[in-house]
């Protein structure tokens, strides 16, 4: 027997799914949605609907944006000689906040993981190369998070990219290994950033 309306039930299994919410948030937050009022609703279910159809990643950079080229890649201000990478989007804001770094990004979307079957080939490796080789790019900064995975990562980028004779550096080792490069305080990161080093 049903004991809960079929729209009910079927938002509250929607919310289980978000990272964070359990069984009972989500029962709470679906109850509250339905005593909210209908402007309410409709305004949180249009923000979900138009971030999935206007967000996609710059055809250049690969971070997310919503407009192409993004932000950063259209910054004239900004210098385009150096490329800073990282493994995903949310990595780039930590790195703006330090406020030490005025050159571009590209978002590798991943760290290769030979038990999770992740090679170059499944990330924006192919796509940084392309970048690299008009010959304006003069150092690749690899903003990797202090992890064995990345450091495989970083040391495959160092060694394919030093060849075409690009600086190739990374962040100081100020960061605690193990740590997520998101989560990293503003005046490590920034340290780690104008002490890079050479590999
Ligand atoms: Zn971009």
């Amino acid at each position: 027997m049903k004991i809960v309306a079929e729209p009910i039930a079927r938002l509250i299994e929607e919310l289980n799914k978000l990272p964070g919410i359990g069984p009972k948030s989500a029962q709470r937050l679906a109850y509250h949605l339905l005593r909210c009022p209908d402007a309410e609703a409709r305004a949180l279910a249009e923000a979900i609907l138009t971030l999935k159809e206007k967000i996609k990643l710059c055809s250049i950079c690969f971070n997310i944006t919503d407009c192409d080229p993004c932000f950063v890649c259209q910054d004239k201000e900004r210098d385009h000689s150096k490329i800073c990478v990282v493994e995903k989007p949310s990595d780039i804001l930590p790195l703006e906040r330090t406020g030490k770094y005025h050159g571009v990004y590209h978002v590798l979307h991943g760290t290769i993981s030979p038990a999770q079957g992740i090679g170059p080939e499944e990330l924006k490796v192919k796509e940084l190369l392309t970048r690299l080789k008009d010959g304006s790019v003069t150092e690749v900064i690899v903003a990797t998070n202090p992890n064995v995975e990345s450091e495989t990562m970083a040391m495959y980028l160092q060694r394919i990219i030093s060849p075409m004779g690009i600086r190739v550096t990374r962040l100081a080792r100020g960061l605690p290994f193990g740590a997520e490069l998101e989560y990293a305080d503003d005046l490590t990161l920034g340290q780690a950033l104008e002490n890079r080093q050479e590999f």
